[in-house]
């Protein structure tokens, strides 16, 4: 029996960030099924044809050039009491150490009719496959169901390819949480401007069809048909399919492994401490298939973002090797492009903070170079406060220009906690091309205008 230092169950960006630091010094194993890893948020610019499917697609030399051994197959249970973990293809390695990097899958949910024919999720090599050989099968409708980054991005791609596409979320807003409403009027306008069909507030109720998906139920009484099913040919190949629905509407924690096993589970995953410790000694998880809180309410919180999981994989492999570094837990920071617009948030919406505290927020609107620059674009901020403590909890940024470099500004004054009466005296630079007049900063007139609240 092969024995490994560290055993990494898993192939995402949290397992191989964890082997990459950790491999050079150690023995270490990595399990995961897959034939590659996959560059998950680029998956959705291979369909719209920006990127070819190969390039969604990591190399396995960046476990094996850290020196770990790269094991393709899949856990199918772990004793331990005997520190061992068995495989699909019957084999079994022992650990020292155990860090679990399960990751998470797709949620399909449990309503009538998802299990048709054309009904996917969208996560893995072989989703990107599917639907760019429905695409090449002539496919020529879609239902995307879900409107967060995910699924805006994914009914953008597919509409950009010719198809007829639908984008359904019960929430008022797409992508209700990263940005508050009154930031989206634009952008949700670009997505009808597109020709996608932006059905907010309205559920999926059912799916119905022969053995193909062709009604789309919406609660409210309306229906998407894709109509009848093409004819089959001779030998009985489905020449073209009229429709796929495909399923963005979160993740769930990849656990069915420990179902039955002493480790602590939680709703959303794998419970860990702050330095991603379970309940069982040397086993850690890190990544989707834990469960961790925010970092500014301390509640159990929603995560599942590589900008989390990276980061908690970085703190455990440093950790492995004798720091004492602790996870502060999720700020959430996170961007997407809709349209021309690229929008991004962190920290607690206006309506999530609204329910927890008293707040007060701040807006400012510039532009992304002077204004008298022909390459000048519009950028929009906004602030969102807690009055008592007069620390930001929350940040939204909508601009012509990338915004990430905004976003996360706006996350490092939530997470070392500056006030915004310090924010105003915020330190900026700028230049014609890349930033509004010296006169004013986005972040300290967004701060400027919550103090003149505040008093
Ligand atoms: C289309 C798409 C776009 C995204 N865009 C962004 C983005 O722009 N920004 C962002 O921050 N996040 C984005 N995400 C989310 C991000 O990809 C996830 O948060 C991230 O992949 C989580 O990493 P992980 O390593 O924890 O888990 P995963 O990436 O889910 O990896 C889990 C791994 O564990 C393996 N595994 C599971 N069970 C077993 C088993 N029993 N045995 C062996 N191996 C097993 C799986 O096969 C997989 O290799 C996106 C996700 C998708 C699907």
């Amino acid at each position: 029996m092969q024995l490994y230092d560290i055993l990494v169950i898993g192939g995402g960006p949290a397992a191989i960030t964890l082997v990459k630091i950790a491999g050079p010094t150690r023995k270490v194993g990595i399990i995961r099924p897959e034939d590659h890893s996959m560059i998950y948020c680029a998956m959705p610019y291979a369909i719209e044809g920006l990127l070819s499917v190969e390039k969604t697609l990591k190399s396995d030399h960046l476990v094996t050039n850290a020196g770990a051994d790269l094991i393709r197959d899949r856990v199918t249970a772990v004793d331990f009491a005997n520190n061992t973990v068995t495989t699909e293809l019957g084999q079994v390695f022992g650990y020292e150490r155990l860090v679990i990097a399960t990751g998470g899958v797709p949620i399909l949910p449990p309503i009538e009719g998802v299990d048709l024919e054309g009904v996917m999720t969208f996560k893995t090599e072989r989703d990107l496959r599917t639907i760019m050989s429905r695409l090449e099968r002539g496919v020529n409708n879609v239902v995307v169901v879900g409107a967060g980054a995910i699924g805006v991005e994914l009914a953008q791609a597919l509409n950009q390819t010719g198809l007829e596409t639908h984008l359904v979320d019960m929430a008022p807003h797409i992508v209700p949480n990263m940005l508050d409403a009154e930031l989206l009027e634009d952008a949700e306008q670009a997505l009808v401007k597109a020709g996608i069909h932006l059905h907010l507030q309205h559920r999926v109720i059912k799916l119905t069809g022969g053995s193909f998906v062709e009604e789309i139920h919406l609660d409210k009484g309306q229906t998407i048909h894709f109509g009848p099913q093409d004819e089959c040919s001779e030998n009985g190949e489905i020449r073209a399919i009229p429709g796929l629905v495909i399923f963005a509407v979160g993740t769930r924690p990849d656990i069915g492994l420990f179902q039955d096993s002493p480790l602590k589970i939680g709703k959303n995953g794998i419970i860990v401490n702050a330095k991603m410790e379970t309940n069982i000694d040397r086993v850690y998880a890190v990544g989707d298939c834990t469960e961790f809180t925010s970092a500014i309410t301390a509640e159990v919180w929603p995560g599942k973002l590589a900008t989390n999981a990276v980061p908690m994989a970085r703190l455990l492999a440093k950790n492995l090797s004798g720091a004492e570094r602790r996870y502060a837990g999720f700020y959430n920071g996170s961007a997407t492009k809709i349209g021309d617009y690229f929008v991004g948030g962190t920290g607690l919406t206006e309506r999530a903070a609204q329910s927890r505290y008293d707040t007060v927020v701040g807006y400012a609107e510039f532009t992304t170079a002077f204004p008298i620059m022909p390459s000048a674009k519009k950028v929009k901020m906004k602030l969102i406060v807690n009055k008592k403590t007069r620390e930001l909890l929350g940040g939204q940024v909508v601009s012509g220009e990338p915004v990430t470099d905004k976003v996360d500004l706006i996350t490092m004054a939530i997470q070392y906690r500056i006030p915004v009466n310090q924010l105003v005296n915020f330190s900026y630079s700028s230049q014609p091309y890349q930033s509004f007049f010296p006169a004013n900063s986005l972040l300290t007139a967004a701060a400027e205008q919550i103090v003149q609240q505040l008093g």
